[in-house]
């Protein structure tokens, strides 16, 4: 018996490590194109990139771990074909490896920008560690940071960068901050965040051109015919599904790899988890794809069990993070379709929380700087408690109380 695991990232680790904990001992590999250990990405636009984390403390596990539990662990390593009718993964070497059970985690890539200038050296993307730590060694040189998208990469980046002392400019196209995942409360809360630090921002604008300056620096043009001079440029404006192997192997596919409840792909023998996954979650109606390490953590554990031959359905609830200066942000539910958004304390004050109902269920719950409502939050969504939103909005009313008895 071999499985093979194609992507070393999140997902891929926890699949490997949970079919050993679920006493797998036959041949297990795990592939992956980069040249580090399995590590974690969070920090890279955190305290990795504010160089106060170094990279071994990114990495899940020291090697020696990885083959005591005999993972063949295989970096450096990218495959290029899947010939689902042999049972092969074929290799960039041309090596063929035999699998009875195979798992795509391949994750995803950034968006690169579409604009002419783009290829100035200046232009850096965040996705891994080679990025991370090339964007690392130039923002110390760099006085003026142009960050192209407001989406939580580009702010985390945003936040690192202003607090090095960088004068920092965040181009927007849409006319909001975070604007497909939060409501406009939170966006504003995090622009007044951004500004008072001393973030500039433009709205409602994209990016039309870069043109090299003769000192090393550009002139970013943007869409209404101003421009920014500045010195490094980070781009967030999003990522695409690595879906390329399974496509050219006939999976289907939509916007990711398409899965079921099983994280099994439309080949019994192929599971796929985490980002690169048009994935079905049993408490939602409609499949999507989600970007975060609850998903590869959970639909991972999934994955690992259809592998060994156990039907477990997917039905985790999604919840996301992210850091900004000393603010956290924390994310349950997905609250993308909700009809009514209710503030919970005062934004003034830097601590709220926002309750999302779609006819009048709870839906989703962003904290900002609340850890312990978050995970009210958590518990009150887990065990699918009927939260009124007059309660959620009545900073007296003590939500425990809508907890089901124990
Ligand atoms: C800068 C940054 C900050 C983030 N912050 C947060 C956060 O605060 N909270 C949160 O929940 N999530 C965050 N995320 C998202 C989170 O890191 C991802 O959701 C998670 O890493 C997904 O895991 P994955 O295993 O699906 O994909 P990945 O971790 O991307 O792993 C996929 C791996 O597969 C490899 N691969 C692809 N194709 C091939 C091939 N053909 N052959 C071999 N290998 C291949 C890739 O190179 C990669 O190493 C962040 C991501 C980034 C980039």
């Amino acid at each position: 018996m071999s499985i093979v695991i194609v992507g070393a990232g999140q997902a891929g680790l926890q699949i490997a490590e949970s079919l050993r904990r679920g006493a797998y001992e036959g041949r297990l590999v795990l592939i992956g194109d980069e040249s580090f250990p399995p590590y974690q990405r969070p920090p890279l636009s955190k305290k990795y990139l504010a160089d106060q984390m170094a990279d071994e403390r990114l990495y899940f596990r020291p090697l020696e771990q990885l083959e005591k539990q005999q993972i063949e662990f295989r970096p450096q390593t990218r495959v290029t074909a899947l010939d689902r009718e042999a049972r092969e993964v074929v290799l960039a070497s041309g090596e063929r490896l035999p699998y009875e059970g195979l798992a795509l985690t391949t994750g995803t890539r950034v968006r690169p920008l579409p604009v002419p200038g783009a290829d100035h050296p200046a232009v850096c993307y965040l996705r891994g560690l080679d990025d991370a730590r090339r964007l690392r060694e130039r923002l110390p040189a760099a006085a003026r940071v142009l960050v192209v998208g407001g989406g939580f990469i580009g702010l985390e980046v945003a936040a690192t960068a202003r607090a090095a002392g960088k004068q920092v400019t965040v181009v927007e196209a849409l006319d909001r901050l975070m604007a497909r995942a939060v409501a406009p409360v939170v966006s504003d809360h995090f622009a007044s965040l951004h500004r008072a630090r001393g973030v500039e921002f433009r709205f409602g604008v994209g990016l039309a051109s870069i043109t090299a300056q003769a000192d090393g620096s550009f002139t970013a043009s943007l869409a209404d015919g101003s421009s920014i001079q500045a010195d490094l440029l980070v781009a967030g404006i999003g990522v695409l599904p690595n879906q390329e192997l399974a496509v050219a192997a006939g999976l289907e596919c939509r916007s990711g790899i398409v899965v079921d409840e099983y994280a099994r792909t439309s080949d019994p023998r192929i599971v796929a988890a985490g980002d690169c996954t048009w994935h079905i979650n049993r408490r939602f109606a409609a499949a999507h794809r989600l970007e975060s390490v609850q998903n590869a953590v959970d639909q991972g554990k999934i994955a690992a069990a259809s592998l060994l031959g156990h039907s477990v359905p997917y039905q985790d609830l999604p919840w996301f993070w992210s850091d900004q200066y000393d603010v956290k942000l924390q994310m349950v539910g997905l609250s993308q379709d909700h009809d009514a958004a209710l503030v919970r304390g005062e934004p003034a004050s830097g601590a709220f929380s926002v309750f999302y109902f779609k006819t009048g269920a709870l839906v989703g719950v962003d904290s900002i700087n609340r850890p312990a409502e978050h995970m009210l939050a958590r518990k009150l969504m887990q065990t699918g408690a009927v939260v009124p939103p007059e309660a959620a909005a009545d900073p007296a009313f003590d939500l425990k109380t809508c907890l089901p008895p124990a």
